[in-house]
């Protein structure tokens, strides 16, 4: 049996089952996104899980294997590719991103939530195949300036990739309009605000609230008191 999940805003009733959603968050590169997502994940109410994807580019020195991405080689990504294990990939700056599927579908079964960070070329993919159950969002820098010195900050790329960034944002940023909610962050909690709000109307959507036929008629069949 699908187990009930509380929304960010609050309990649904008990009786009322709901089926999972999946969160994409989309963005160039330093416009927020991971630090986003991170607090997102914090916050343990929200009941999200994190897709972990597979890549095959370079572990930068804060990240964690296993918790930030899966470090694969180019041979390992495209057996699960081509063996059908990957829900999406997509290649990005040079290399191959994808999301693999068991752990999405296993979630998504139970009635959980998970988050994507992905880019726009995943997100198309994503939503052909479980389209009714996908909530996009696209994060937008305040200015390219500011974009610039938050990728100059992070300091743990090159100057090339720093540079190749750039050039890649102005073709993920043309891609906004493809997204159901656009996010400008120019302040991380006003964002992450916002973000809470997004996942907790999007889970209280009357289609996504699977028990809500048996929970009304029980209503209309109980007397006043
Ligand atoms: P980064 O190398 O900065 O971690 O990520 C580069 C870009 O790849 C980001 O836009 C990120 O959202 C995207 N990305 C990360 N994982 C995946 C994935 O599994 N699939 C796709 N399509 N894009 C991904």
């Amino acid at each position: 049996m699908t187990p009930t999940i509380e929304p960010a805003a609050g309990p649904l009733a008990p009786e009322v089952q709901r089926r999972g959603l999946v969160l994409i968050l989309s963005s160039p590169s330093g416009a927020g996104k991971t630090s986003l997502t991170r607090a997102l994940l914090v916050d343990k109410p929200a009941g999200l899980t994190l897709s972990v994807s597979v890549t095959t580019r370079s572990k930068r020195p804060s990240e964690i294997p296993g918790q930030d991405y899966d470090f694969i080689d180019r041979d390992e990504f495209l057996a699960l590719r081509d063996h059908g294990d990957l829900l999406e990939w997509a290649e990005v700056h040079g290399n191959f991103y994808g999301t693999p599927r068991r752990p999405v579908e296993r979630t998504l079964g139970l009635g959980a939530d998970m988050i994507f960070d992905i880019d726009w070329q995943g997100t198309r993919q994503v939503k052909e195949k479980i389209g009714a159950d996908v909530v996009t969002a696209f994060i937008l820098p305040p200015s390219m300036a500011e974009l610039r010195h938050r990728l100059e900050r992070r300091a743990e790329d090159s100057r090339e990739t720093i540079a190749r960034r750039l050039d890649n944002a102005r073709v993920e940023i043309e891609r906004w309009s493809e997204y159901d909610y656009v996010i400008v962050n120019d302040d991380l909690g006003r964002s992450l605000d916002s973000l809470r709000a997004i996942l907790a109307a999007e889970r209280l959507r009357r289609e996504r609230q699977t028990g809500l036929e048996g929970f009304v008629s029980g209503l209309l069949s109980e007397r006043a008191a």
